[in-house]
């Protein structure tokens, strides 16, 4: 049995995901970042959540 990853953006357990500069992010998020566009608040977000656990994996 394969153990489920922990998405970066929204935490979720999912196996579905992928990993993106080393984050692992599921396939919801995935699609959202690619829709959502850089002027987006959202977007903001999502680079907020990469860049923390970017900061995890290394002080980890
Ligand atoms: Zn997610």
């Amino acid at each position: 049995m394969k153990e489920k990853e922990c998405c970066s953006i929204c935490s979720k357990k999912t196996d579905d995901g992928l990993y993106l500069l080393r984050i692992y992010i599921c396939q919801a998020c995935e699609k959202e970042m690619i829709q959502t566009s850089a002027d987006d608040p959202k977007y903001q977000f999502f680079i907020e959540q990469m860049n923390k656990a970017h900061r995890t994996m290394i002080y980890s």
